[in-house]
C-alpha cells in the first residue's frame, strides 16, 4: 500500500511492498528519509529539486513524488531502460503499461 509524505513543495509517496532495500534514498539525503524517525520522510528537510533528483534514483519505484510547487511532474520516460546496478537490483525506469 503506498503512503504519501507531503510537503510544501513536494510530495513524496512510498510502497514498502515494493521496496527492495537498497537503500540508495537513505544514502541519497540522511535527511530526508531516515528510518528510526516518524514520518520517516520529511519532504521539507531540502529542497524540491533535491528531493525529486533522490527520488528517480530509487531502483524500484517504492519511490514516487509529485510536484506541489508548479514545476515538472515525474516523468517515467517514454522508453523502458533496464540498468544494471554493482552488486544490486536491475534499476528498470519506464512507463508501466501492464494496466494498459
Ligand atoms: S531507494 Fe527505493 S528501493 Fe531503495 S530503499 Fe529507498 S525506497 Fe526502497
Amino acid at each position: 500500500m503506498r503512503k504519501v509524505y507531503r510537503g510544501r513543495d513536494i510530495e513524496v509517496s512510498f510502497d514498502l511492498d515494493i521496496c527492495v532495500h537498497v537503500g540508495e534514498c537513505l544514502r541519497g539525503h540522511p535527511g530526508v528519509f531516515k528510518l528510526n524517525r516518524r514520518p520517516w520522510i520529511l519532504a521539507d528537510e531540502a529542497d524540491a529539486d533535491d528531493v525529486a533528483e533522490v527520488v528517480r534514483r530509487c531502483p524500484s519505484g517504492a519511490l514516487q513524488y509529485r510536484r506541489l510547487d508548479g514545476k515538472p511532474q515525474e516523468d517515467p520516460g517514454e522508453q523502458t531502460q533496464v540498468t544494471p546496478m554493482r552488486d544490486g537490483p536491475l534499476l528498470v525506469t519506464g512507463q508501466d503499461r501492464s494496466h494498459a
